[in-house]
């Protein structure tokens, strides 16, 4: 039990990767509080997080929202007092060419993705800042390494998010505060299932391990750097693609 006694919050827990993070998180030990845009959604998630048994809490949000994550961050430490491990991994696509792309499919993604993410470090830092511990993994994407036609607006997101881990461990690192970002590759979620056969399949052809990712195998390396194994490491950017890029 390497999370036992401490408290997580993990955004976007209501499907997909998220989810897997917060059950993965559950059975190391940890209580999570559950963030998404619903709380219905939240249910499964939560349920399964009490059957490991420990405490779940779902808070329903825009990320996006300033004001409702700073209220968010209060209640959550109200309803489980320390702050110990911070996982933004909510995250939205609106995809199209540069030249169709809308300034609201911009301000969108980018609202969702890099503004999201800052509006819960600051609180939770501040906190964790107090407490003189505490690490923060940021979800960002191979995309935002590489690029890739069609996702200016996300991999930009995801880009400006690997830049914002390293300067916030800079920042934080003298009190006992860790930020890493974890950049997954082609994952099986709801966000690549509506990809269409053809794309799957060169997709696949640029995975060297010759699979798609699973949720879990983000999770297994989120849940890494949010145990006691990691206290060396920050600032760092982790690829987890099945080797589909390499540096
Ligand atoms: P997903 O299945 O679409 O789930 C996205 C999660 O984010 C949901 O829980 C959703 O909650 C939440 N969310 C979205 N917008 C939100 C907002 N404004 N406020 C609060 N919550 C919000 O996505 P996924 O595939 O699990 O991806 C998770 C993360 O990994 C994302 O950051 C994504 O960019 C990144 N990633 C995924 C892949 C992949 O291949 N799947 C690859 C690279 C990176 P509700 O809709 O219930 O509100």
């Amino acid at each position: 039990m390497l999370l036992e006694g401490k408290n997580a919050i993990v955004t976007g827990a209501s499907r997909g990767i998220g989810r897997a993070i917060a059950l993965e998180l559950a059975s190391l030990g940890a209580n999570v509080a559950c963030v998404s845009r619903s709380l219905d959604s939240l249910q499964e998630t939560i349920q399964g997080v009490i059957a490991l048994g420990r405490k779940a809490q779902g808070y329903a949000l825009d990320v996006a929202n300033t004001d409702a994550v700073d209220k968010a961050v209060e209640q959550i430490s109200q309803d489980f007092g320390t702050l110990d491990i911070l996982v933004n991994n909510a995250g939205v696509t609106r995809d199209t060419l540069m030249m169709r792309m809308s300034e609201q499919d911009w301000d969108f993604v980018l609202d969702t993705n890099l503004k999201g993410a800052f509006n819960w470090i600051k609180p939770v830092t501040r906190t964790m800042i107090r407490q003189r511990s505490g690490t923060v993994v940021n979800i960002a994407s191979v995309v935002g390494l590489i690029g890739n036609a069609g996702q200016v607006n996300y991999s930009a997101s995801k880009a400006g998010l690997i830049g914002l881990t390293k300067s916030v461990a800079r920042e934080v690192a003298s009190r006992g505060i860790t930020v890493n970002v974890v950049c997954p590759g082609f994952i099986e979620t709801d966000m690549t299932k509506e990809l269409s056969e053809e794309v799957r399949k060169k997709v696949l052809e640029q995975i060297p391990l010759k699979r798609f990712g699973q949720a879990t195998d983000i999770a297994k390396m989120v849940s890494f750097l949010c145990s006691p194994h990691s206290t060396f490491i920050t600032g760092q950017t982790f690829t987890v693609d099945g080797g589909m890029v390499m540096s």
